[in-house]
């Protein structure tokens, strides 16, 4: 029922239809929505009647950042030796046995690692891509990490089921039967899946990869997750790999193998497609099936350059992701928005992309991206998901336009973000759950994961 007001911005990015910023920006929300977004002048009168006045001098307000890939679970393997000099394939090969002894309080101090590091880089919205299933572990392991975080969550139930024995990339002792994931998937829409606006948590259906299922549980999981109402997520055209087994295995190439299964609409985000040709970009484009950028994850793995110029110009929905710690291993969003721009100016040229296009792809782009109209802009209506960044510290200071440093220059991390009207870090710090409890944990896993190694 408090009437909060959020005043004296530097600047405020909006990023509605008319990509509206206010310079001393302002806005006021109540009940977790937004109820006026404008000038400091503009919401004046509302300093009279606000419960809350929170003074926002020296930051720059955007819409909160939007995590649209990551594995969260593997937040707890970064910067493995065996696997930090090894492309897509070797890279999994290392890692597989070690993901295989996680138990349920592993990944939940994982994910809960991981969503701090995304809080604290201005992220108020993740998916995460979890298709691992050790024994007792469960998906809502991952979701418990996010209610006590306060961030708004997309589980995504992933899975897989062709091993080494068939064929397929994992050791036959990481994947299930196709039968148990569908129940499975099932199960956890029935038990989490929020389709109102302002939803916390949503899931989605997520086989693997097109290497690590079969046809059939991809093209059943397409058929769930429609019957359902829920999106679709996987991996796709990651890199030179990725494309050669589908030749190989499926007789054409990933956009068709995705088309032939049902694997294209707006109800369906693509990880990578680094290797995406000019025909599958227009099959994206008419279909308006979506792709998540992760920028980091394909220089680290040397997958190359994804074509995000082109697809953004063809009217392909693009948002950002960090993708898992273990192919980053960093999860700083806003570095990722820095790095989307500079790979693209690395091949284009340095007009070929705007830190206020990068921006735009961090915020609103991703939440078009996971199917949210609610979230990703700052306008009257919208939830109150929203960060100040300081602009004034070392890294930022001296920067002439406020908004063009978030990228260019960009700060450590956000002073404030709030989600659904709720801090969840304030002045640089966590407010749900302690920083210390959230190193504690991961640290006991952690030591565990290494003995047993
Ligand atoms: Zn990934």
């Amino acid at each position: 029922m408090t009437l909060t007001l959020v005043t004296g911005a530097s600047a405020l990015v909006t990023m509605d239809n008319a990509d509206r910023e206010y310079v001393d920006g302002a806005l006021a929300f109540r009940d977790g929505v937004l109820l006026a977004v404008g000038s400091q002048a503009e919401l004046a009168a509302l300093r009279d009647v606000a419960d809350t006045v929170i003074d926002a001098r020296g930051g720059v307000i955007t819409p909160g950042l939007v995590n649209t890939h990551h594995h969260l679970y593997q937040s707890l393997t970064r910067a493995l030796p065996g696997a930090i000099n090894t492309s897509l394939f070797g890279w999994l090969k290392r890692l597989y046995p070690i993901w295989a002894r996680y138990r349920p309080e592993d990944v939940f101090a994982a994910t809960q690692l991981g969503l701090a590091e995304l809080a604290l880089s201005g992220c108020t919205l993740s998916s995460d891509h979890f298709y691992i299933y050790p024994d007792g572990v469960r998906l809502e392991d991952t979701i418990a990490a996010a209610q006590g975080l306060g961030i708004r969550f997309h589980a995504t139930r992933g899975s897989m089921s062709v091993g080494e024995s068939a064929g397929g990339l994992p050791p036959d002792s990481v994947v299930e039967r196709e039968d148990a994931i569908l129940n499975d998937c099932i199960r956890v829409i029935d038990a989490f899946h929020d389709p109102a606006d302002g939803a916390m948590v949503r899931i989605g259906v997520a086989p693997c990869s097109p290497f690590s299922v079969s046809r059939e549980l991809m093209r059943d999981a397409a058929l769930l997750a429609r019957d359902k109402g829920v999106m679709l997520h996987t991996h796709l055209a990651e890199d030179a790999d990725d494309v050669a087994f589908s030749l190989e295995r499926f007789g054409c190439r990933p956009g068709q193998y995705a088309q032939e299964l049902g694997w294209v609409g707006p109800d369906v985000w693509h990880a990578h497609c680094v290797q995406l040709d000019a025909a599958e970009i227009e099959l994206f484009a008419q279909t308006r099936t979506g792709v998540a950028h992760c920028p980091c994850s394909n220089c680290r793995l040397g997958s190359g350059i994804a074509p995000v110029r082109q697809m953004l110009a063809a009217g392909v929905p693009v948002g950002l992701g960090v993708d898992g710690s273990a192919s980053n291993d960093s999860g700083h969003l806003l570095n990722e928005a820095r790095q989307a721009m500079l790979l693209q100016r690395v091949i284009g040229g340095a007009e070929a992309f705007d830190p206020r296009a990068a921006l735009r792809m961090a915020t609103r782009g991703g939440a078009e991206l996971l199917g949210r109209q609610d979230c990703g802009v700052l306008e009257r209506g919208r939830r109150a998901d929203f960060v100040i960044w300081p602009v004034d510290e070392v890294a930022t200071l001296g920067s002439w336009d406020p908004v063009a440093a978030l990228v260019l220059a960009p700060p450590a991390g956000p002073r404030d973000v709030y989600v659904e009207g709720r801090a969840i870090v304030r002045d640089g710090e966590l407010v749900q759950v302690p920083r210390a409890e959230v190193k504690h944990a991961a640290r006991a896993s952690l030591a565990y994961l290494m003995e047993s190694a």
